[in-house]
């Protein structure tokens, strides 16, 4: 009983933890190899950025259950280099794009290539490598600051964690602190604000400094002045470095300079363009900008009523 419980109170505990935070997942399986049953292919080869980084989705099918089908048919290619948007309605499979290019999960049916090689011929730690997220929500460990930053790369010395929170635009805010890169965070730690977080988040992945950065946009943790300046930190930071960049947004404003928007909806790639090209398709993305609109308006007037009262 003891030997068989262990293990799945151990799984519990990596399973929970691994949701709750997307920038973690690649460090414990790799510490600790558990929770997956994936592993390199006999053949696998590191990942060779040829090309910069160009990912493409053939044919993809997958789901978390066999009875419920997330992805039925996904077909997509974003170019290397560009700057890329994967919106549509709340469940459609946002998330799982990364989930399955990070290769947590594989297609029950497809393939997933990245510069032209399959994820499956790909050695696990070369990918995961080249890969960054900034997490909807950024896990702090209860340690000191710079230990929290330096996870980005362990073997980063204390300037260039310093450095890498100048860029994010944080080090002010650390540097106030009573302990400054000594303050302990996390659990039980120093309070600190979504923004704050993000932005560590942010100098976490410039240590990192992958080829291909996943963004996945908070739903509602910060205001909208906190979200302009989080958006122009990133565009300033790590966009002006040649990445593949890959944002899952609920907010269409997010993505609305994109090269590429990606429309998911009913396991199928709905419709893609830009931003202008879909506007005048009047599809999916034209009713949802209109909604989100609309209810920015009402929010907008509800508050202009108030105001005035
Ligand atoms: P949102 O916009 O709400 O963040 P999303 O489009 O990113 O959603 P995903 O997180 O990719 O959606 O999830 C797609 C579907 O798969 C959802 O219905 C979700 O409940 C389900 N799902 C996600 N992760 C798992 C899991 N580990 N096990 C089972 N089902 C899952």
């Amino acid at each position: 009983v003891f030997q068989l419980s262990l293990p799945l109170n151990f799984l519990g505990t990596v399973y929970r933890e691994l949701r709750q935070s997307l920038i973690d997942m690649d460090t414990l399986f790799n510490l600790q190899s558990v929770g997956t049953t994936i592993k390199d292919a006999p053949n696998a080869k590191p990942l060779a950025l040829t090309k910069g980084g160009e990912i493409r989705f053939e044919n993809v099918a997958f789901g978390y259950h066999k009875d419920r089908p997330i992805f039925r048919d996904v077909s997509f290619t974003i170019p290397a280099g560009t700057k890329v948007g994967i919106v549509g309605p709340s469940g459609c499979g946002k998330s799982t794009v990364f989930r399955l290019l990070f290769r947590f999960y594989e297609p029950s049916s497809g393939k997933i290539f990245i510069d032209g090689q399959e994820l499956h011929d790909i050695e696990l730690e070369s990918l995961r490598k080249e890969i960054g997220v900034v997490p909807q929500e950024t896990p702090l460990f209860h340690s000191d600051i710079m230990h929290n930053i330096r996870y980005g790369r362990l073997d980063a010395t204390d300037d260039e964690v310093k450095e890498a929170a100048r860029l994010a635009n944080v080090d002010r805010t650390i540097e106030s602190l009573p302990d400054k890169w000594k303050t302990k965070v996390g659990e039980r730690g120093m309070m600190i604000s979504g923004g704050e977080k993000q932005r560590m988040a942010v100098a976490r992945v410039l240590l990192k400094d992958p080829k291909i950065l996943f963004f996945d946009e908070a739903t509602s943790a910060l205001d909208s002045t906190t979200e302009v300046d989080l958006m122009r930190n990133i565009n300033q930071t790590l966009l002006s470095k040649a990445r593949t960049s890959i944002f899952i947004a609920h907010r269409l404003k997010t993505v609305a300079d994109a090269d590429l928007i990606i429309v998911l909806r009913d396991g199928r790639v709905a419709e893609q363009g830009t931003h202008s090209e879909l506007m005048s398709r009047g599809g999916l993305y034209r009713s949802m900008w209109d909604q989100q609109n609309s209810t920015l308006q009402e929010l907008d007037e509800a508050e202009a009523v108030n105001e005035a009262r």
